[in-house]
Formats: structure tokens, sequence, C-alpha cells
């Protein structure tokens, strides 16, 4: 196996993860084997206890791993199958560490950050020769040069470096060459920094990616080859993308990286097969239609609904139209009423999120789709939302609620399972990763999946309180997807309404550019025909 190791500098948010992501779409197009693993230094075990507002979207893999959202670039750009395994943070490996010690393992050693903890990652890094069939891993590391709680990391790679050979691991440093308006010029000095820092404790990148907004001229290539020990040849530049980041690949490619990485491995493999990808940029970043959808949300960081944002990218591919996501703050909605914010959208699309700070919100709008025939597309709470919505205004079950928001309500249309009540960790303890369940034959659902049978990934600890289920559908509410044994609720749609459909589970996280999810296009669809009434 080979290894591509990626770090950052100068500045957090240089997307690193889409650098990684986009060079591993490049390889796989090569015919090679591509895996990933994401290394993140905090000390959270995991970031499903984070707030979304510190840490942008955790994003859920198929086997219930609640992860980093780069992870979902990994996975939209490419084929590879991530496990728990693919992203490791230092909470797990301390985590490991510590209870090896509890148990006696150590024997009596001293227990040190060198050589348990970097034994530790190295051992997670090597998990991948020994289970995976890749050729090549590109491991990212979290953070920036510099970071205190980075260099255990970047230690640990040091030495596998040491232990692999040179010949099969290299280190892709991506960094930001800023552009001083007021000079003129391209600064690489922060650059330099950055280098001198990975330099320091013994690091050499072979590879620099430079993110940058204008041009890297070939005297500003040479310094940063000069300054940073780095053939000029393997200064390569990343510019901004124009319209979309799946124009990334294409952008590389064109700089030569995967035809660089290729050649320091000394592996032969034809170019990349760039057609079918080229085409799918093409229709996404040149639509002939444009639709306003409304995003009933609680944050403003776009990071936090990632994998919704890109969904709706892919669906709108698919359907020849530009997707505009207007973010509506759900509180706003309390207040103001629904109408101000909504009049001129085409849909209306209510995400996931906790706790009950903006609720009554997301209901009106909910309230305001149903009625005025506007499509809806609700997503985990957009499903518990669209129930209790349905349940006060149509089933006049008054103070109907969630448990989550109102443990007193005299309705609790949803509700806690038994086996959710004795939880006590909020870590990795909601119902996660994928779930088969069967769908209702003739309804929307089915005919939007063409299939009888889905799995769809999950992460929510609430549900569907089974006690209402016929008086919800004695008015009217078709319960179009259920678990296989028919208890879960996981697909709730309206009848006689343009598109009204709403999930129990996270589509959103299995929409590639190429093949994205039949859920949101069928949404755009349906929004694409209420926009030209
Ligand atoms: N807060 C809800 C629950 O825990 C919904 C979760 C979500 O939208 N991911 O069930």
């Amino acid at each position: 196996m080979k290894y591509i190791f990626v770090t950052g500098g100068v500045v957090s948010s240089l997307g690193k993860g889409l650098a990684a992501a986009a060079l591993g779409t490049l390889l796989e197009r090569r015919g090679l084997r591509v895996a990933f693993q994401k290394l993140d230094p905090y000390l959270n075990v995991d970031p499903g206890t984070m707030n979304p507002l510190e840490h942008g979207e955790v994003y859920v893999l198929a086997d219930g791993a609640e992860t980093d959202l780069d992870l979902g670039h990994y996975e939209r750009f490419t084929d590879s199958l991530l496990t728990r395994a693919n992203n490791v943070t230092s909470g797990q490996v301390y985590e490991t560490v510590l209870s090896k010690e509890r148990r006696g393992d150590y024997l009596g050693e001293t227990v040190q950050v060198i050589p348990h903890i970097t034994d530790e990652i190295k051992e997670r890094i090597l998990f991948f020769e020994k289970t995976s069939s890749a050729d090549i891993l590109i491991t990212e590391i979290g953070g920036t040069t510099g970071d205190i709680e980075g260099l255990p990391f970047l230690e640990a790679i040091r030495q596998f470096i040491l232990q692999v050979g040179p010949q099969n691991a290299i280190l892709m440093h991506v960094t930001l060459v800023p552009f001083i308006k007021a000079a003129g010029e391209l600064k690489t000095k922060p650059t330099q920094q950055s280098v001198a820092k990975l330099r320091e404790i013994g690091l050499q990148p072979q590879v620099l990616l430079c993110r940058t907004e204008q041009p890297l001229e070939r005297e500003v290539r040479e310094k940063l080859s000069l300054f940073c020990n780095i053939p000029v040849d393997a200064v390569m530049e990343a510019r901004d993308v124009e319209h979309s980041i799946y124009e990334y690949p294409l952008l590389l490619q064109e700089e030569g990286l995967d035809e660089k990485i290729c050649h320091l491995f000394g592996i032969h493999a034809p170019a990349a097969q760039m057609s079918q990808w080229r085409s799918m940029v093409q229709t996404i970043v040149t639509p002939t239609h444009h639709l306003k959808i409304a995003l009933i949300a609680k944050y403003e960081l776009q990071d936090a609904y990632k994998s919704i944002y890109e969904s709706l990218t892919h669906a709108g591919g698919f359907n020849d139209c530009g997707v505009s996501i207007e973010v509506v703050d759900a509180e706003e909605i309390e207040h103001n009423g629904a109408e101000k914010y909504l009049l001129h959208v085409s849909g209306i699309l209510v995400p996931g999120g906790f706790g009950d700070r903006g609720a009554e919100g997301k209901i009106k709008a909910t309230q305001y789709a149903r009625e005025h025939q506007l499509p809806y597309f609700g997503l985990c709470l957009g499903m518990q939302i669209a129930t209790i919505e349905f349940a006060r205004h149509v089933c006049h079950l008054e103070h109907a609620n969630s448990t989550e928001f109102d443990p007193v309500t005299p309705h609790p249309v949803i509700a806690l399972l038994e086996e959710q009540k004795k939880v006590l960790d909020k870590g990795a303890s909601m119902r996660l990763g994928s779930w088969p369940a069967r769908l209702r034959e003739g309804t929307l659902a089915h005919r939007m999946y063409g299939c009888h049978e889905i799995a769809e990934r999950h992460r929510h600890r609430f549900e569907f309180n089974n006690d209402y289920r016929q008086q919800l559908e004695a008015l009217g509410l078709v319960i179009s997807g259920t678990s296989l044994d028919g208890q879960l609720v996981e697909i709730i749609e309206i009848p006689h309404h343009p598109w009204f459909l709403a999930v129990q589970f996270h589509p959103e996280f299995q929409s590639k550019p190429h093949a994205p999810h039949p859920l949101f296009t069928g949404f755009l669809q349906a929004c694409k025909k209420a926009s030209q009434r």
C-alpha cells in the first residue's frame, strides 16, 4: 500500500478534505483503489456530541459512526467505502491507550505520548494495510501545522514514513498563498513558515498544494520551491473553483497533481478518464432553470447542513436547475409568521436538528407548505415536525408535541422508545447508521425509489409514537415506509398535495453528484413544477 498524508498550513478551512477527495477522484479514475482516513486532533471521542456551529455537520456512515464532514466529501467524490476506522480522533486514541493502561497491558512501563500514543496512531493507519485492498491510503490530518494538539499525529507520521520507507509515503501540504492588494502580490512567507514548522519536527513535504485567488506565476513557484525545499514541479496551484466544488478534480488534473503523485510512487496507471465527470460538472454549472428553496434552519453556518446543500446541488444538476437555498431562521418565522419568508420560494425543506429552539417556527413553515400546496421535504426532525403539525392542525390534538420539546405534552406524537429512556450517555447512543425499511406500494415514496426495500442512515433518539398511528392515518396521513417489522415509522406523506414527504432518516448522506438521491430529485422536480405554476 502507498500512503499520502495531507496536512494543512497557515489557516484552517483551506479545503484539505476537498483536496484529498478530489485527488481520490483522479486516482480512482486511473484505475487505482483508494481508501481515506481522517485524523482529528480534538479530544472528543467523535464529533457526535459537538455543536454544529463548532464543527459543522456530523456525517453519519452506514455502520453508524458519527464522523467529520470531510468523510462526506470522500464518499461523494469517490466509491470508497467508509467505516468507523476511517475517522480517528485523539479522544479515541487516548481512550484506547488509557484502557490498556488500566488493564495492565503495558506491564509496568511509564505510559507516554511517545511511544504509546504515537504507536496507537500508527496502528490505526496500518489497520488499512491489513484490512483493505486499496492501492493508496489518503490520510488527512485535521487542524493546522503549529497546533500543539496535532503534534502527536505529525510525530506518528514521521515515524510511520521511516517505517514504510519514503518511496511508499508522500506528504502533501495544503497551504494558503494570499494576495495582498496593497502590494499587488502573492505572498509566500506564511507558507514558508508553515513548511518550516513541519521540517522542524522532521517532516519534509514532497508536494505543496497552494490555495490561491490569483494564478501562481513561475517566480512565486520558484521562491516557494527554494524556501520549502520542494522541486518546483511539485509546487502546485489550487485556484478557487469558479462555480462548483466538483470542478476541483478537473483543476487538479490540469495542474498535473495525480500525474506527479503516480510518478513519485513509481505507479504506472493510465491518465484519469474524466469525460463523464466533466459532463456531470457541466450540467451542474450551466442550468437552464433556477429555483429558490427555503431551508428552515437554526444555524446560519452552511457547513452545519453540508450534505443537504450538496444533495440539492446533485439533484439540481439532474433536473437542469440551479438551486439557491434561502436559509430562513426558524425563530424569525416564530415571531413574524411564515408567509413573509415563504411566499416567493418553490419548496420548503426542514432539516434535522435537536432541541426546542425554533421548533414552533418550523411547525409554522410546515403548516404553510401543507396548506399552500408548496412542495415539502422533511428530514429527520423534519418528519417529526410534520407529524406534530398534522396532529395539531388536522387531527385537532391540541398541544401535540414531541417529548423532546415538551416532556408533559398531552399528545406525545413523537416520543422516546422504552430502550432510549434508559440511555444515560449522550455519545453514540442514538439510533445510528443504516437501517432497512419497507415501502408501501402505490405511495409517493414507492414511486420515487422505484423499489420495495431501501436502506437509509439514521441519527435520532425520538420516534413516531405508534399510539397515534391510527388516529393520524384516519385523517389522511400516509405512512409509506416502516422498519421491516412494521414497528417504526420511517416515511410519512400527505396525498392530494404536489409533494409532501418526510423521512425519519438522512437521505442526504447517500447522494453523489453522479448518482443523486431519488427523494431529492423528486422533490426538486415537484419544486420546478410549482415554480412554473
Ligand atoms: N432531535 C430529534 C431526535 O433526536 C431529531 C434528530 C435529527 O434530526 N437528527 O430524534
